[in-house]
């Protein structure tokens, strides 16, 4: 091999090298422009893997529902925002490593996704919360929570952090609410406070809907319809940017 050639080599690798570097550079800098001037949106599908949520007569399982849910909600919220899913498949996620997806990339929104579960059979109709710290027990059946923000890298202290956006909370709820019954040409939501550990340590407006009740006959049948859960991904995809837009 000539000294002439070995030069012009490492000239080739170099230039390379070089070409390789600016390319990526450029790239990081788009992805910060990216995220500094999109909203970033967290949704949270309930339960999964062993926690299977609520489970109907017919055998639909919640953590399911919840997850189909969330993925139609993506879609319909499109690249407006910068949408994250807690869950993206079917495994299991503590309460508050949730919480903690959201707080670590410093998400403007939280929604929990979940279908009501009832001993009641007939209970029905959808329900909306935002965190209240009350004596009385949590409607939902929560698991208690293992380990308390091991994964939250931020260091920040997010125990009822949640406190600082119940404002927020009730105004999204609200949002929701009305764009939900507007799809679905319902008269039946209510929106209440509990304590539910899964918001309570969310640094941002966070709320939980309860899309139905999964162990009515009737709403299960419901929940596994196409078209029914899209009326309820764009309910709830038209709250948010109505939410966003009132900012
Ligand atoms: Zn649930």
């Amino acid at each position: 091999m000539s000294a002439l050639y070995k030069q012009h080599r490492l000239f080739v690798i170099i230039f390379t090298i070089l070409f390789i570097s600016i390319a990526t550079t450029e790239g990081k800098t788009k992805k910060l422009f990216f995220k500094e001037h999109q909203a970033a949106v967290v949704l949270d599908p309930g339960h999964g893997g062993n926690d299977t949520g609520a489970q109907g007569p017919g055998g639909t399982l919640e953590k399911a529902v919840t997850l189909t849910l969330a993925r139609m909600i993506a879609d319909e919220l499109g690249n407006k925002y910068r949408v994250v899913l807690t869950r993206t498949d079917d495994y299991s996620l503590d309460l508050h490593d949730r919480a903690a997806v959201s707080n670590n990339i410093k998400a403007d929104l939280f929604v929990s996704l979940h279908t009501g579960g009832s001993f009641l059979h007939e209970a029905s109709g959808m329900s909306l919360f935002y965190f209240k710290e009350i004596l009385k027990p949590a409607l939902i059946p929560e698991a208690p929570p293992k380990k308390p923000f091991e994964n939250d890298k931020t260091n920040t202290n997010w125990d009822n952090i949640q406190n600082k956006y119940t404002t927020e909370s009730k105004v999204l709820a609200k949002l929701v609410q009305d764009r939900l019954l507007q799809q679905l040409k319902s008269k039946k939501s209510k929106i209440q406070g509990a304590p539910l550990i899964v918001l309570k340590g969310a640094g941002m407006p966070a709320i939980l809907i309860e899309i139905g009740y999964l162990t009515n006959p009737v709403e299960e049948k419901k929940l596994n319809d196409t078209k029914v859960l899209s009326d309820f991904a764009i309910g709830i995809s038209n709250g948010i940017n109505d939410f966003f837009q009132k900012k």
